[in-house]
């Protein structure tokens, strides 16, 4: 049931909202584009590209050394992307924000460090079956290094996690849980604080790879009581190259540096180096100042719209997407998880996912075929991989019909 409430702040202005979006009005063989493939990057609006065009031609300088006006005036705008990110995921403090180069960044810097502290010989990790490549490979090069052990809790046929799997898991051997707030290829949406209350009550800390929760649903860092947080500024309307890691303080302050150089140090001679202070101490070297402010502006512009909004607007899409679809008799969802968010994935019966991608994009439609960087998952349903559509506040239902459309050409074409 949707409230008066929730009506009164769904009110998306999609077509006033698309003019901000450039690359939407491009044509692709004749077609006008129709883009789901906003899990793999999102579009960028105006402001985002204006923002980093702004800094280049009008303030390009380095941070945190100069003295001078520019330097300065970079310095300003990196320092405020940080209390944005702060306050869109109700962070305490900005020293517990740091930049990273993405989610797999993030998550290697904390397999890397938290690892170098806290994983010993014959400890474990857990990790899901439902995992991007992103949050098992740092794991495993961790427990490989450590001889730890890297357990996996299982999901059931629908996608879900199985809950009772990964109570029997946890025990005083664990050092660390790391698993996704929702998955890429799947669109599964894991209740997350239950989860983390489960973990913390056996003294587990939580790491969220939260690169497909951040935008389509609201992410409180407090209320989850999460520990580490994870996610990619090109999936949420930013530049590429940029990422986020939030930590809790305290947690933060009991690991190691992940890289040596500039910027993280505090005073260096040959025979002993002392660190900088929180968030210094993780980013070595000049950072991605273009990156810093484009994702500034990009969380600027979904706060402006609401993130709530685009809940409410996402999941009414997705839910049509999934009726419609089910209009295919050949089709088969994989994953059918209870809380979905994002991505639709499936398959159509006698055919290659591949041939059916390219199908659709000689009608303008972009979806993503293949394993999605899950191959476990592809393994599990026994499938090469999926068809993948994933959903933004900028498509509409128009555009799901004209994907249904070019399914059922591409089936006619193909079966
Ligand atoms: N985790 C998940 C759930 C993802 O979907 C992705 C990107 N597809 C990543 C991690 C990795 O993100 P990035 O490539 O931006 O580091």
């Amino acid at each position: 049931m949707i409230t008066q409430e929730q009506k009164e702040i769904t009110k998306l202005d999609v077509n006033k909202i698309r003019i901000d979006f450039p690359i939407l009005n491009t044509n692709i063989y004749g077609h006008s584009l129709v883009y789901f493939d906003n899990a793999a990057t999102t579009q960028k609006p105006n402001q985002v590209i204006d923002s980093i065009s702004d800094y280049y031609k009008n303030y390009n300088s380095n941070v945190h050394r100069g003295v001078h006006h520019l330097s300065q005036m970079a310095t300003d705008r990196f320092e405020e992307a940080r209390r944005t990110v702060r306050d869109f995921i109700n962070a305490e403090s900005e020293k517990e924000i740091i930049f990273t180069r993405g989610t797999s960044d993030s998550i290697n810097l904390i397999a890397s460090s938290f690892g170098k502290a806290f994983v010993r010989k014959g400890d474990r990790v857990l990790i899901t079956a439902m995992e991007h490549h992103s949050n098992i490979v740092p794991w495993q090069i961790l427990c490989e290094d450590r001889e730890a052990q890297l357990d996996v809790i299982p999901i059931d046929e629908k996608g879900e996690l199985i809950f009772e799997e990964f109570e029997k898991l946890l025990d005083s051997d664990v050092r660390i849980l790391a698993l996704p707030y929702v998955s890429n290829s799947l669109g599964t949406v894991n209740p997350v604080k239950k989860i983390i209350e489960a973990a913390h009550s056996h003294g587990v800390p939580v790491l969220l790879d939260a690169a497909q929760a951040v935008q389509h649903i609201p992410v409180d860092v407090k209320e989850l009581n999460v520990d580490f947080l994870a996610f990619s500024s090109h999936k949420i309307y930013g530049p590429t190259g940029m990422g986020i890691l939030y930590g809790k303080e305290e947690w933060l302050e009991k690991i190691p540096p992940y890289q040596g150089g500039g910027e993280m140090i505090h005073t260096v001679t040959f025979e002993k180096t002392t660190y900088n202070e929180l968030p210094f101490k993780f980013e070595a070297g000049t950072p991605n100042i273009a990156g810093a402010i484009g994702l500034d502006s990009a969380l600027k512009y979904v706060t402006n719209l609401g993130i709530d909004s685009i809940h409410i607007y996402e999941n009414k899409l997705y839910q049509y997407a999934l009726e419609k679809l089910s209009s295919i008799k050949e089709l088969t969802f994989i994953g059918e998880a209870k809380e979905r968010a994002g991505a639709i994935s499936f398959v159509i019966e006698n055919t290659h996912p591949f041939d059916v991608g390219e199908i659709l994009d000689k009608q303008g439609i972009a979806v993503r075929t293949g394993h999605h960087c899950t191959e476990p998952i592809m393994d599990q349903f026994k499938i090469p991989g999926t068809i993948r559509a994933s959903f933004s506040f900028y498509n509409t239902k128009d555009e799901v019909d004209r994907l249904v459309l070019g399914l059922n050409r591409a089936k006619q074409m193909l079966l």
